[in-house]
């Protein structure tokens, strides 16, 4: 079995102050039990890089990004190119969140180009697709994801399997509101097939599910055949909650 991989997505939270708490708490609960089920990663906001470099280098808990630029430099004010997160050593970056696609216009294209740049800079990318309410109820999830998750396989090329693919259903992030283990299951397996295709080494790629993830249905989720681990937004704020989660990893 694929051992399983827990990112933390912090979004727009923190200060130097609640992050330094935060991962105190987290590297004291952290113990060998879980670090042998599971790879565990932070996402923060790229201020606080420097500060996850300082404070987690040498542990257990690695680190990444949000976002990157599809540019490797120039005149693009506000942007953070994938070789600077990788001057703090970041290992991941998650891509093609749909709160940047929902606020920031990010579309397929404008996704799998950050991600070409994010391999070249030795990152993994973390990306993320998930049908929105709408498309569910329209019958088209399988359609959705799949075009999402193809814009990335083409642009990637032979590294397809050097990808993270993060299954997050739009109407389950931040709403509370969860797809059930069998929704979220039939969708890996659909993202699973596709990866396959794309790469004679696609094992190595793993899919996590996103969306509302918490202590009390982490463990049947994590269950799930073809689900390799969690993105974890606002349980990831939580050191119990976020620890409990990798507990419950099978
Ligand atoms: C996310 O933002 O990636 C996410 C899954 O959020 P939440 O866990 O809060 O639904």
């Amino acid at each position: 079995m694929t051992k399983k991989l827990i990112v933390g997505n912090w979004k727009m939270n923190g200060s130097l102050a609640t992050n330094a708490g935060l991962l105190q708490a987290l590297l004291a609960g952290l113990n060998d039990d879980a670090i042998a089920v599971a790879d565990v990663a932070l996402c923060a906001s790229s201020p606080y890089l420097a500060q996850l470099q300082t404070l987690l280098q040498g542990t257990a808990l690695g680190w990444g990004a949000q976002d990157c630029s599809a540019h490797d430099s120039g005149a693009y004010t506000g942007e953070v190119a994938a070789a600077m997160l990788r001057d703090f050593a970041c290992r991941y970056v998650i891509l093609g969140h749909s709160e940047r696609r929902q606020y920031h216009g990010e579309n397929d294209d404008l996704v799998a180009q950050k991600a070409q740049r994010a391999l070249a800079a030795g990152i993994t990318p973390i990306v993320c697709v998930g049908e929105t309410l709408a498309d569910r109820e329209a019958g088209r999830t399988e359609f959705v994801v799949k075009r999402q998750l193809s814009a990335v396989i083409h642009a990637v090329g032979h590294c397809a399997s050097e990808i993270v693919v993060a299954y997050e259903p739009v109407w389950a992030i931040g709403t509370g509101r969860t797809a059930t283990p069998e929704q979220a299951q039939a969708v890996h397996a659909v993202l699973r097939s596709q990866l396959k295709a794309a790469s004679a080494h696609s094992s190595r790629n793993r899919i996590l599910y996103g969306g509302s993830m918490n202590a009390a249905n982490a463990a049947e989720l994590l269950s799930q055949p073809d689900i390799d681990g969690g993105l974890i937004g606002g349980a990831s704020l939580k050191a119990d909650e976020f620890l409990s989660i990798i507990a419950s990893c099978p």
